[in-house]
């Protein structure tokens, strides 16, 4: 009997996650902190008030409004989805199907992932060994692409990178996208942040990049499932066309403008990350056998004589951190998210360090 489905879909590894109870969670890169009490309380009063028996906005226009009055960007390029992974399928979906995706490696999964699910061709160019990008590489294969198969598609470029942290300089960010013009560039910025950069102004100068933007990481919102893209006007209409109609439930709408209505408690969870970044660094560039890499994001790459072990260390311990040693060149890395002090505490003793 063969199959109905396609090939490329049962061919595919599930996504690589597997829940753990820990006390210690700093496996998924969210916010240490809940999304403050008195801000849930406002979100639930406002939707007791409103009507549940209606459906919400066709394209989320009213929150794109709100998002827009926030980014300094036209509300008629935003575009909202369910996280910023749906935004990753549609985009594919848009420019790549039976074309390409090109990013890096190694590199955020879901890349590649949607790139095999949906069957077009995929070049990963590698990192360099410190995982920083190497940027002729990746435009002399974007030209290797375009003559080769005499098409393009999407280029997929998180800044700052996951899951190293590392960052590209607006140099070479510049020079990529100038390189990319034919084709659709996507700067994921999950994590900006936490760099302190912002491609908005690359972004407006250049109408064929996009950028990805999360409620799931410094807005400490990652329940809410909510992400967006900042594009061009004639980019987000056609994407628009793509992402399910009435996607964005009420209750995630409401949620979000309260945040974006209350967005300061974003900035003291920032600078919070940052200190305790640099105070976990150093504890452990004193560590006898891990290497510390230096990040740009709320997480640390950390390279061990065995992942496994170091895993199963820490955990035993209480303090769940996630393997990274499956991912291209990160042979016996993990990845610990930043969590507030008593958790990072708790780590660093756990790694047999003085905070
Ligand atoms: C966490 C993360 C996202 C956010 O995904 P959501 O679906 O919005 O939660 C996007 N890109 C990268 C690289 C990430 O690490």
């Amino acid at each position: 009997m063969t199959s109905p489905i396609r090939a490329a879909v049962t061919a595919s590894a599930d996504y690589p996650f597997k829940p753990i109870d820990a006390p210690v969670k700093l496996d998924q890169n969210e916010c240490a902190h809940d999304f403050p009490s008195h801000l849930k309380a406002q979100v639930q009063q406002r939707l007791a008030a409103l009507p549940w028996n209606r459906y919400p906005d066709l394209n989320a226009e009213s929150l794109c409004e709100a998002i827009a009055a926030y980014e300094g960007w036209p509300a008629s390029g935003v575009v909202v989805t369910t996280g910023s992974n749906v935004l990753i399928a549609l985009m594919t979906q848009l420019a790549a199907l039976g074309k390409r995706v090109v990013t890096v490696k190694p590199n955020f999964a879901l890349y590649a992932l949607g790139a095999k699910l949906l069957e077009t061709g995929l070049t990963e160019v590698p990192l360099r060994a410190d995982f920083s990008l190497d940027p002729a590489a990746l435009i002399a294969a974007l030209h290797a692409d375009a003559q080769a198969a005499g098409t393009t598609g999407v280029l997929y470029l998180p800044q700052p990178h996951a899951p190293s942290g590392s960052l590209a300089s607006q140099e070479e960010l510049g020079a990529i996208v100038q390189a990319s013009s034919d084709w659709l560039t996507v700067i994921d910025e999950a994590y900006y942040q936490f760099a302190g950069t912002d491609a908005k102004v690359l972004a407006k100068a250049n109408p064929h990049v996009v950028l990805f933007r999360t409620f799931s990481k410094a807005w400490g919102l990652a329940g809410l499932r909510l992400g967006y893209a900042l594009a061009s006007d004639e980019v987000a209409r056609q994407l628009r066309k793509l992402a399910p109609p009435f996607g964005v439930s009420l209750q995630q709408t409401v949620a979000a403008q309260v945040a974006l209505e209350n967005c300061g408690y974003v900035q003291e969870r920032v600078r919070e990350v940052l200190q305790e970044r640099e105070r976990v660094y150093q504890a452990l560039r004193r560590h006898p056998s891990w290497q510390v890499f230096p990040s740009h994001a709320n997480f640390l790459l950390i390279r061990t004589p065995d992942a496994a072990r170091a895993f199963e260390q820490l955990l035993a311990c209480g303090v769940l951190v996630r393997r990274q040693d499956g991912n291209f060149g990160m042979e016996g890395c993990i990845r610990m998210s930043i969590g507030t002090p008593s958790q990072n505490d708790a780590f660093l003793a756990a790694a047999g360090l003085p905070a």
